[in-house]
């Protein structure tokens, strides 16, 4: 089985969150179930050439390896890519985006047709791919490389649609009429994600309780109608995790490397070093809290901030990695000021400090507002850090309670979404805390809970099996 992997980021290449994650770790999981992948992301300027054995195959196209045998092929143009930013800069999203996603598209299925290369399925990932699956219908169906091809179109994040104004129609490369209630229109304008779910073969999303939740009002960003229609083909499977890119055992960026079975003194060691490095007062009996993740209101800043007087006066650490919009910036720049010894910020996009923040903290704050799937929680569990999470999509089903009773739960969980029972979910956990026993016993239950690739890359190669005939 042949599938091409279109996605906006791929790590180890490129990326701003969780996309890249995973789009650097399915496809390895994929090709040891004996799957031919083939990778197509843009060449941003950020990519590291140095890094990677990158060699130029066609004149928009480079090329290297990924695990035993995975192509990698990124297409270039330097008009579209050769800037600082992936999406946008300080003031916002780029707004030549639909031209330079378009492009992406495009070339990527001209790269395929051109080489041969016929993909049993193009698996697209995002708004930013999402023409792919109108492309294939209406402008490459008459290609013999696609003639047995189906798009499978993943949503990670269905808050991020692509919207764009209808004067830029003309761009794509359509016929006018595509623009319509059953394509592209989206309140008067372009929306790239909804054609996208109305053309792909085959639809999913990142986590079971996400799959339920965007057929909601609640949830589903305007497109639970269009979703809903197709509501017999959307699936949700799990998003895991690289364990060998996340690994406390061998983790280069920590300075002590320790796993389940130690006795967790190395862990407590790199959390004196984290303390000092973000000039906390070193002390290992308060608890310190991390949070890694970008500054949005998804993300559940705003009641981390609405409760952080409750929550310094809890006596704990708190550190904050994220970088995102500017007002949170600003805001949390405050915080620091007001308190130095308890609350310390890390604004920068820093892939060691992010492992260390997950290895040095004991808990770790994931209040979403809604999270389609999340990896944070789940990078802290296989670190032994304990998520504290809102009740939500993929947040659901990866997190349990911990019972003191059965020993059972790796985290805590609230369910309102209100400060009151923020603070008191952290005091839960707290309570725990302080008890060494009970606290050991979750710690060894966040060890043994497991995210790794093998089941959830089994249940993509039964959807690829099983799409509908394109
Ligand atoms: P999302 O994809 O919505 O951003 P996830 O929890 O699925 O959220 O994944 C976030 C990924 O991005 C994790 O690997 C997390 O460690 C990483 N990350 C987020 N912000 C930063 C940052 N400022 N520096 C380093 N890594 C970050």
């Amino acid at each position: 089985m042949k599938i091409a992997f279109c996605s906006s980021e791929v790590f180890p290449f490129v990326k701003t969150g969780g996309l890249a994650d995973v789009c650097g770790a399915l496809p390895l999981a994929l090709e040891k179930l004996g799957i031919e992948v083939s990778i197509f992301l843009p060449f941003y300027k950020s990519i590291d050439v140095t890094k990677f054995k990158i060699e130029k195959v066609a004149a928009h196209v480079s090329k290297t390896t990924l695990g035993n045998n995975i192509q990698v092929y990124f297409i270039a143009n330097d008009k579209y890519f050769g800037r600082d930013g992936i999406y946008g800069n300080k003031e916002g999203d780029y707004p030549d985006n639909l031209e330079r996603f378009q492009f992406f598209c495009e070339q990527t299925l001209e790269f395929l047709n051109e080489s041969k290369w016929n993909p049993d399925v193009v698996h697209c990932h995002d708004w930013q791919t999402a023409l792919i699956p109108v492309y294939l219908k209406e402008r490459y169906k008459k290609e013999d490389v696609f003639k047995n091809t189906k798009s499978l179109l993943t949503i990670h994040n269905l808050a991020y649609q692509g919207v764009f104004p209808k004067k830029e129609f003309g761009k794509l490369k359509l016929p006018e009429e595509l623009f319509g209630l059953k394509g592209f229109e989206f309140f008067g304008k372009i929306n790239l994600l909804k054609a996208g779910i109305v053309y792909a073969d085959g639809l999913n999303t990142v986590s079971p309780q996400y799959a339920k939740e965007i057929q909601t009002k609640e949830f589903g960003c305007g497109l639970e109608g269009v979703i809903g229609s197709r509501k017999n083909s959307v699936v949700g499977i799990l998003n895991g995790l690289d364990y060998t890119v996340w690994n406390p055992q061998v983790d280069p960026w920590l300075e002590y490397k320790y796993s389940a079975g130690d006795s967790l003194e190395n862990k407590r060691k790199n959390k004196a070093k984290l303390q000092e490095k973000l000039q906390l007062p070193i002390r290992e009996e308060v608890p310190l809290f991390g949070f890694v993740g970008r500054l949005t209101h998804q993300k559940g800043i705003d009641l981390i901030l609405e409760a952080i007087d409750d929550l310094v006066d809890l006596d704990l650490q708190l550190v904050i990695q994220g970088i995102g919009e500017s007002k949170y910036h600003t805001m949390l720049d405050t915080l620091n000021m007001r308190y130095p010894k308890d609350v310390a910020l890390c604004l920068t996009f820093d892939e060691q400090m992010a492992h260390q923040i997950y290895a040095g903290s004991d808990l770790f704050l994931m209040p979403s507002t809604f999270e389609p799937c999340g990896l944070s929680q789940m990078i802290s569990l296989r670190y032994g850090t304990i998520p504290i999470v809102y009740n939500t999509g993929g947040l659901t089903d990866s997190i349990k309670e911990f019972n003191s009773r059965t020993q059972t739960g790796n985290g805590f969980l609230f369910a309102d979404y209100t400060k009151a029972s923020f603070v008191d979910v952290v005091k839960r956990a707290l309570a725990i805390y302080q008890n060494k026993n009970q606290f050991n016993q979750l710690i060894a239950n966040a060890f043994t809970s497991d995210f790794s690739w093998d089941h959830s890359a089994k249940e993509y190669q039964k959807l690829y099996q099983c799409l509908p005939s394109a």
